[in-house]
């Protein structure tokens, strides 16, 4: 249910990075200008309204995609949807690279939140508000926009940046796996919470995030069990992968790309036992990184 680039348009490149715009974004911002207009005296401030919280939305996602990018991982698309955006982030695979890149988002929110008051209050003395009820209302209403984007972005909910947050914290002591079952457990446990919670307050915006939140976190969560499952094989210590340092673990979890029988090219010395092909590249099963079969030799690893 995560918007890609099917059903979106790109609307412009910054730093190597392409916005694209989901299809659904529209429908949505006709529905939510149409119930901010009344709140107005001149409806084009409901456009406005919208269109800055878009702008806040799309600084919190450059926050992931740059902070990613400066502890070497790749970030290159972010997707605005109605749901907020998606930066396509990928760190690489250490807790602390993990932390820095989810962290930066919200960090972006908790500069504007001084930014934005100092805007609003600046307004006030000016006596700007006094004339203009409308630029009153539009000054308030993105401030507390922006306080409730942090805050509900920083609920321990996983894939929340929160949730994240928690699990990177976690990844330090519990490793990679666990972290991400414990992470993806609080956020099963807050997903049932919030829509409770969006039951009680007859929320159905909030009881469709919360699905959303939920479905996620429980797909996570299968994936954390299936990286548990990884980390309890038994491993060559005398290979690491050249990325993440983890050894390989022994067994046929290898497939030949010519005849797609499994295989261990570790126990092979990357020959096919079934039709001799060699194996040039071995994906990392800890990482995902793929890498040429004798970078992995933990002997010369560190030369
Ligand atoms: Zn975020
Ligand atoms: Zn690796
Ligand atoms: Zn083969």
């Amino acid at each position: 249910m995560t918007p890609t680039r099917q059903g979106s348009f790109r609307l412009f490149q910054l730093w190597g990075i392409d916005v694209h715009l989901h299809w659904s974004w529209f429908v949505l911002a006709v529905y939510s200008i149409s119930t901010r207009i009344p709140h107005y005296g001149a409806p084009i401030w409901g456009v406005w309204e919208y269109l800055i919280l878009f702008l806040i939305v799309l600084m919190h996602e450059f926050g992931h995609a740059l902070a990613c990018r400066q502890v070497g991982g790749t970030a290159d698309q972010i997707v605005l949807w109605p749901l907020g955006g998606v930066a396509y982030v990928a760190p690489p695979p250490r807790p602390g690279a993990t932390l820095w890149s989810i962290a930066a988002g919200p960090l972006v929110n908790v500069v504007l939140v001084p930014v934005l008051f100092g805007i609003l209050h600046a307004a006030k003395a000016s006596g700007a508000l006094a004339q203009s009820r409308d630029l009153e209302v539009f000054l308030q209403t993105i401030y507390r926009m922006n306080v409730w984007l942090l805050v509900f972005n920083l609920l321990p909910v996983y894939p929340l940046d929160g949730g994240q947050i928690l699990r990177s914290l976690l990844w330090f002591r519990l490793g990679k796996a666990r972290s991400l079952l414990a992470a993806t457990v609080v956020g099963l446990i807050g997903g049932v919470g919030l829509i409770g919670y969006a039951v009680v307050i007859q929320s159905k915006w909030l009881g469709f995030v919360s699905l959303f939140l939920l479905s996620n976190s429980w797909r996570s969560f299968q994936h954390a069990r299936e990286l548990r499952k990884v980390e309890q094989l038994p491993r060559r210590a005398e290979f690491a992968c050249p990325v993440c340092h983890a050894s390989p673990p022994s067994g046929d979890f290898w497939r030949c790309p010519k005849c797609r029988q499994p295989f261990d090219p570790f126990a092979t010395a990357a020959q096919c036992p079934h039709c001799q092909t060699i194996l040039d590249q071995t994906t990392c099963p800890d990482c995902g990184n793929v890498r040429p079969q004798r970078s992995w030799d933990a002997s010369i690893r560190d030369i």
